[in-house]
C-alpha cells in the first residue's frame, strides 16, 4: 500500500471551480474520508486521484511517483463505486478474476488461487458460479469490493460504495469494510456525504465545502473543536444548536446573554463587551433540569429507542436536545434546560470561524 499526496490540487470545469487548492497527505495504511454536502467537489477529487479527470493545477503523488500524466491503469489504484458495475453476463468468479486476466501478469493457476482467497475473505466462496442477478445487493457490493482487493492495488478509492444498500446491510457492510481494510493495512480514500459513515469509518476526515477542505483531522477532534459553523453544523447528528448571544458584564464578570438565557463566559475570552457571538451547543450537551437553567416550551418529542429527541422553543430560538427515553416529557410542556458548561462552542457571526475557547477554562452556566 502507498502514501498519497495532494498538493495545491485544483479543478475547473469552465466557469465552475469544483476543487480549489486542496492539500492533503494521506498516510500509508490510512482510511481518509472526504465528506461534505452534495456538489462540494468530493467525487471530482477522487476522480483526479484515480486519473479519470485531469488537474487544472497542482500535483498528485502515489507511492512517491507524480501521477498527473499517468493513465488510470498505470496508477495502480482500484476504484469501488456506488453502482457496483459488475459484468452481468459473467459469473462471480470471472468478475473477480477479469482484471487480473486482462493484465496477463499472472498464470491462470495464480489467478484462480487469488480469486478463491479473496472470495473466502469476503464470504463469497459458495457464490462463485452465480451471475450478479442471482445475488443480493450486499453480495454484489462484496463482489465489487473483491474485484478491487484481488488486484492488490497501491490504494483503494471508494465513492459512496454503501449508498445502494438498505439501512441494516449498510451498517453491517460498513463494519466489514473497516475490518477488512484494517486487516489488509490498506490505504483508502473514501467519499461520502453521510457524516455518520465518515465519523465511524475514517482515521481522519477531510471536510469539504465549496471545493475546499475546510478541516482535516480525526473524527473526534472535528467533533470536539469544529473550525467553523459549517463544520459544527454538518458533523454530529442531530446537528448542533446555534444561538445569538451578546458579551455583557455583570458584577465585574463577563457573561454571554441571549434573549432567554445567560451563561458565564469562558475565561480569557478576548471579545469586547457589547459584541454579539454565535454560541453552539450540541443536543447531547443540553439537559432537562428541575431547577435553574432557562425556560423553554417543548414543541415535538421523537422516540428514537434508547433516547428521545426533544425540540423546544426558548423565545424565538428553536433548540433540540437528546434525553434518556425514560424521561417523561410532553408536547407543550414548559421545561428548564441547562447546557453542559464544558461543551459550548463560540463562532464569529460575520466570518463564522471558531473563536478559540481555551479547553482548560470552560464556560459555566
Ligand atoms: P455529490 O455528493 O452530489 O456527488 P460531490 O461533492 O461529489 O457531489 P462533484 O461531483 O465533485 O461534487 O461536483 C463538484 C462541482 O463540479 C459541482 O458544482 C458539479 O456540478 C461540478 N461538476 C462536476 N463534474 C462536472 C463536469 N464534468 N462538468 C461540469 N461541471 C462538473
Amino acid at each position: 500500500m502507498a502514501q498519497i499526496s495532494l498538493k495545491g490540487v485544483r479543478k475547473e470545469f469552465g466557469q465552475t471551480v469544483a476543487v480549489k487548492d486542496v492539500n492533503v497527505d494521506i498516510k500509508d495504511g490510512e482510511f481518509l474520508v472526504f465528506v461534505g454536502p452534495s456538489g462540494c467537489g468530493k467525487t471530482t477529487m477522487l476522480r483526479m486521484i484515480a486519473g479519470l479527470e485531469s488537474l487544472t493545477d497542482g500535483e498528485i503523488t502515489i507511492g512517491g511517483r507524480i501521477v498527473n500524466e499517468m493513465s488510470p491503469g498505470e496508477r495502480d489504484v482500484a476504484m469501488v463505486f456506488q453502482n457496483y458495475a459488475l459484468y452481468s453476463h459473467m459469473t462471480v468468479r470471472n468478475n473477480l478474476g477479469f482484471a487480473l486476466k486482462a493484465r496477463r501478469l499472472l498464470t491462470p493457476g495464480e489467478i484462480k488461487r487469488r480469486v478463491e482467497r479473496v472470495a473466502e475473505m469476503l464470504d463469497l466462496s459458495e457464490l462463485l458460479d452465480r451471475k450478479p442477478r442471482q445475488l443480493s445487493g450486499g453480495q454484489r457490493q462484496r463482489v465489487a469490493l473483491g474485484r478491487a482487493i484481488v488486484r492488490d492495488p497501491q490504494a483503494f478509492l471508494m465513492d459512496e460504495p454503501l449508498s445502494n444498500l438498505d439501512a441494516l446491510l449498510r451498517l453491517q457492510t460498513r463494519k466489514e469494510l473497516v475490518e477488512l481494510t484494517r486487516e489488509l493495512n490498506s490505504t483508502v480514500v473514501y467519499v461520502t456525504h453521510d457524516q455518520v459513515e465518515a465519523m465511524t469509518m475514517g482515521h481522519r476526515l477531510a471536510v469539504m465545502y465549496d471545493g475546499e477542505v475546510v478541516q482535516l483531522d480525526t473524527p473526534e477532534a472535528i467533533y470536539r473543536r469544529p473550525t467553523n459553523q459549517f463544520v459544527a453544523q454538518f458533523i454530529g447528528s442531530p446537528p448542533m444548536n446555534f444561538l445569538t448571544v451578546t458579551v455583557c458584564e455583570s458584577r465585574s464578570k463577563l457573561i454571554l446573554k441571549g434573549d432567554h438565557f445567560q451563561c458565564s463566559a469562558p475565561d480569557n475570552l478576548e471579545i469586547p463587551v457589547g459584541q454579539s457571538v454565535t454560541l453552539g451547543i450540541r443536543p447531547d450537551d443540553l439537559d432537562l433540569v428541575a431547577r435553574g437553567g432557562f425556560a423553554a416550551t417543548v414543541s415535538v418529542v421523537e422516540m428514537l429507542g434508547s433516547e428521545k429527541l426533544v425540540y423546544a422553543n426558548a423565545g424565538d430560538d428553536s433548540l433540540s436536545l437528546l434525553v434518556p427515553s425514560s424521561a417523561t416529557v410532553k408536547n407543550g410542556e414548559q421545561v428548564k434546560l441547562k447546557a453542559n458548561p464544558k461543551n459550548i462552542h463560540l463562532f464569529d457571526p460575520t466570518t463564522q470561524s471558531r473563536i478559540t475557547v481555551p479547553p482548560e477554562s470552560p464556560a459555566s452556566f
